[in-house]
């Protein structure tokens, strides 16, 4: 008997189970009990909830937008109800310490908050036409059917950003969640069930990447993909998907930089370095990995921040004594071990941690000791590569411009920090770093539902998540000319 029932599919308002008859477990990476097992669905299930979405979509683009709005506030008020339980569940599939988790909860009902305010915005435009009695305006329509393919990482957070915008902007939504965290996917889908949202318009289809994942990018009922995940498959995605002539809005790896100038204050960077470094164990995509710090004041911050890290506590996110919990899963944890001996080769100083933690219970999950190298060069791999574990390289810089290009020279552009009390360098550095958000005396992490989110370079694809530029991916302009002369009119011709 497993903790959890079976999460499967939710397709038309049904929990259906995957025409496979097949199964795929839920491993707690605490201590690698099996929750539960999720519906390993194929194709025919994915055709199934496309089917939902497109015909529940028909009806509900014409439900007025402030009515569509009402079901986001009572999945606010849900979520809210469900907090603690949820976040419980989270830590428990992904691993996440529970403060963490309940913060990612209260992200899911933030932007639940925010996007029912969209329900009396979604604003077009008017202006005047260069004709005379003609009116000229653009407005913004669904898309359509929206596929939402999330990673394990932040299982209900990012699910909020993409299917929130989609849903109260008329569109319908089918989601295939990680694999590796179905029963958060399941909560937030009962969610929307029980705050009335009508039956199909968003279906979850739970499966493999490889499976369900790349049925989406080749639906022809499907108008436009939103990820979040590696970049490895994001550009797989982008290339399958605009094939198709899909819309693909895409939000992939980091390797962001906290820069610590010598004139900063070195104890609220080390708060925020330990912060941005080992939240979530380091799986963030905002996470830093990178100590950028000016060569007079490295001794003094790593004096600072080794023993701070020495104390962290590592063990079940249940805890709540408990700083970091474990990584997701037994190929993270040999991912991060390899780097560090990369590292070790490259001639990086291991300052500490670089090992698995297996002391008594630990031995059941997936711990890994939070990591700090110094004495690295900016070419290393270590440098240069996302690692998404604990480990946190240190690399000391000449001046303020060396700096900013340490911080720019690597292919990912998600976040960037800088601490320093210098006004000018600040306003250089929020011109000239190349990420999609800069922090000034603040981490790599901490983006605020209402503003936009997403990187630069390898990071993404122009697109954003979050804020009102979320509405850009979920919409169509649709612009509109009601000419109400009597006559036919000839822009640019009967003018001049
Ligand atoms: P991670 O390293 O976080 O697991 P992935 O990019 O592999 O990163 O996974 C993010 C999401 O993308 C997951 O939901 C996963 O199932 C999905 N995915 C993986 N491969 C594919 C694919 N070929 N097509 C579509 N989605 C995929």
């Amino acid at each position: 008997m497993h903790r959890f029932e079976p999460c499967l599919n939710f397709i038309g308002g049904r929990w259906c189970e995957p025409k496979t008859g097949q199964y795929g477990d839920n491993v707690n990476p605490a201590n690698g009990e099996v929750l539960g097992v999720w519906a390993r669905s194929g194709a025919d299930d994915l055709d199934d909830a496309v089917r939902a979405a497109r015909e529940a979509q028909a009806a509900w683009r014409l439900v007025p937008a402030p009515e569509r709005a009402k079901v986001l506030r009572r999945v606010a008020d849900l979520l809210r109800d469900r907090k603690d339980e949820i976040a419980r569940t989270l830590t428990m599939e992904m691993g996440k310490v529970i403060e963490e988790a309940r913060g990612e909860v209260q992200e899911a009902i933030d932007m639940a908050d925010y996007m029912a305010g969209e329900g009396r915005r979604l604003f077009g435009q008017t202006t005047p036409s260069e004709l005379p009695d003609k009116f000229a305006m653009s407005v913004r329509a669904p898309v359509g059917v929206v596929g939402i393919i999330t990673p394990w990482n932040f299982p209900i957070a990012i699910a909020s950003w993409k299917s929130l915008p989609a849903i109260v902007a008329g569109n319908a939504v089918v989601w295939k969640p990680a694999e590796e965290t179905p029963l958060t996917a399941r909560a937030f889908a009962e969610v929307y069930q029980e705050a009335g949202l009508p039956a199909g318009v968003l279906n979850v289809v739970f499966g493999d990447g490889p499976v369900v994942g790349e049925a989406m990018l080749s639906h022809p009922g499907i108008d436009v993909i939103s990820f979040t995940g590696s970049t490895e498959t994001g550009r797989h995605i982008a290339s399958r998907a605009g094939a198709n002539l899909k819309r693909v809005s895409l939000e992939m790896g980091g390797k962001n930089a906290i820069t610590v100038l010598a004139d900063a204050d070195l104890d609220l960077a080390v708060d925020a370095i330990v912060w941005s470094a080992y939240g979530t164990s380091g799986q963030r995509c905002t996470a830093a990995s990178r100590v950028i710090v000016e060569r007079e004041v490295e001794e003094a911050l790593l004096a600072r921040l080794l023993p701070r890290v020495q104390a962290l506590r590592v063990g079940d996110g249940l805890d709540p004594a408990v700083h970091v919990g474990p990584v997701i899963h037994e190929e993270a944890l040999a991912k991060i071990d390899r780097y560090v001996r990369i590292g070790v080769d490259e001639g990086a100083r291991l300052m500490t941690g670089g090992r698995r933690l297996t002391e008594g219970t630990l031995a059941q999950g997936y711990y890994y000791a939070p990591t700090v190298f110094a004495g690295v060069r900016p070419d290393m791999r270590i440098a240069q590569e996302e690692i998404f574990g604990p480990v946190l390289c240190v690399m000391a810089v000449d001046s303020f411009e060396e700096a900013i290009r340490v911080n720019n020279g690597v292919k990912y552009g998600l976040s960037a920090s800088i601490f320093t009390r210098d006004v000018n360098r600040v306003f250089r550095a929020m011109r000239d770093l190349d990420t999609g958000i800069v922090y000034v005396n603040a981490g790599t992490t901490g983006a605020e539902i209402h503003l936009p989110f997403g990187g630069t370079k390898a990071t993404g694809n122009g697109h954003r998540d979050s804020g009102q530029a979320a509405l850009d991916v979920f919409t169509e302009w649709k612009t509109v000319y009601v000419d109400y002369s009597g006559r036919l009119q000839r822009a640019q011709i009967d003018n001049n």
